[in-house]
């Protein structure tokens, strides 16, 4: 906040500033001292390590004592200090589901994505990207600082053909115009022209990527999995649309066809992806392509997915088959070295408890360091390629290192040992700092 006022008074309205100097705002330091700190990349932790964080960003990082006058000081007491985690994969406007949201008005659906978004703080989450459904405006309210929480890369409503995994209309409503379109929570579009004016308006509200459907899904009516749902020539437009303001496009695509037709069109960043074959995988090696995974919504909700609520036969059993595909997929992903982050997809009401189970699933195929990789510093490296619509470009995030962005979290016990520590939430994780201010310290 006091940057920005600085960065304001520098800029356009100096003019103003020569009339009424600006007071001395002097920075606010926080010293975290004797930790155990995990960087988000390396393979181990350091014991007896100190961070000084200068406003918002990581301004110190030294085994010697740090010596500063000014600071507030936490005893990290040897717990280990790592970076803030990452969920890549939320949708914070559909708490309720997609039946009940029809009936929400948008003041509602915000409070509800709000109330989300405190829990993902004491849960240890610092950012969150979210991939469909109209967030553009808390994204910009957490800019402004007109509210508080973790950090929002808003994809603005996701991009979907008619009959595609959003069009998310009543069989009697016209699918480009029912409440979720009139919102902005979906945009339903025919051809590349409409999709590039999709995109841009996207932008435009503050959107940092976009998201679109290619494939079909499980929780929809009208697109059966194996369905392709965009043509070559709309995925593209996307993809260079997006190209001409810096940013990327992520896709919701489980079968192999529609990844590799999202691969054709220039796309590198792929969601879901369960019934993906083999030579696909190795094609995103080679393409230096993304996985965006969600082990715990594939591999435990959908093992019994008639027990999902609202969910119909024909959903029960596109989840099964999304179910048995996962396992194979995650294996492929961890055998062949596939770039790959983690991103819940846990965003009903009733499976909001289980987004840390999202870390420990993922046990089964990766190490426990790849896991919190996954979910910050692979995580943080994708955010930044949002480039001219990264909402946050002062450091990097999932990274603990000098110029990076305070964002941390001081958990008990090893999570290098066994992510498992990090589910324990309300005991285990004890400091969370987003921004270099704290929300959460149970030391006290
Ligand atoms: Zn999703």
């Amino acid at each position: 906040m006091r940057k920005v006022s600085i960065a304001i008074l520098t800029g356009m309205f100096a003019a103003i500033a020569s009339v009424a100097p600006a007071q001395d705002v002097l920075p606010t330091y926080v010293l975290i001292s004797n930790v155990t700190l995990w960087d988000g990349s390396s393979e181990t932790s350091t014991g007896g390590m100190n961070v000084l964080v200068e406003d918002k960003l990581i301004k110190q990082i030294s085994a010697e004592p740090i010596r500063t006058a000014n600071a507030t000081v936490i005893d990290g007491g040897g717990r280990t200090l790592m970076p803030g985690l990452i969920d890549m994969h939320t949708h914070l406007m559909y708490r309720y589901g997609v039946p009940a949201t029809r009936n929400m008005d948008p003041q509602s659906q915000g409070a509800a994505a709000y109330e989300t978004m405190q829990l993902y703080i004491r849960m240890g989450y610092t950012t969150l990207r979210d991939v469909g459904g109209n967030s553009l405006g808390l994204s910009r309210s957490l800019v402004a600082g007109q509210i508080k929480g973790p950090r929002l890369y808003s994809s603005g409503g996701a991009i979907s053909s008619i009959s595609g995994h959003n069009d998310l209309g009543l069989l009697t409503e016209d699918p480009k115009s029912d409440v979720f379109g009139k919102r902005g929570d979906v945009n339903v579009v025919t051809g590349p022209i409409e999709v590039r004016e999709a995109v841009r308006k996207i932008l435009r509200g503050g959107g940092a990527q976009i998201k679109i459907m290619p494939g079909g899904g499980v929780a929809s009516q009208f697109d059966p999995l194996e369905a392709t749902t965009l043509m070559e020539d709309e995925l593209r437009s996307a993809v260079e649309a997006a190209a001409d303001f810096g940013t990327y496009v992520c896709a919701h695509a489980y079968n192999d066809v529609s990844i590799n037709r999202f691969l054709d069109a220039g796309g590198r960043c792929i969601e879901h992806g369960f019934l993906i074959e083999e030579d696909t995988i190795k094609r995103m090696k080679k393409l230096d392509a993304v996985m965006s995974l969600q082990a715990y919504a594939a591999y435990e909700v959908f093992k019994e997915p008639e027990k999902i609520a609202g969910f119909t036969a024909e959903n029960a059993r596109k989840g099964r088959q999304v179910n048995e595909g996962a396992d194979r997929m995650m294996r492929w992903i961890a055998e062949y070295e596939v770039d790959a982050f983690g991103g819940s997809d846990l965003w009903p009401d009733a499976q909001l408890a289980l987004i840390p189970q999202d870390l420990v699933v993922r046990q089964r195929w990766f190490s426990d360091v790849e896991i919190l990789r996954q979910n910050t510093s692979n995580a943080g490296r994708w955010l930044a390629k949002s480039g001219t619509k990264n909402p946050y470009r002062d450091g990097p995030l999932g990274v603990i290192e000098v110029g990076a962005y305070a964002d941390m979290i001081l958990v008990e016990g090893d999570p290098l040992a066994d992510v498992a520590v990090l589910a324990d939430y309300d005991q285990n994780i004890r400091v969370v700092m987003k921004d270099g201010e704290i929300f959460r310290n149970t030391l006290q």
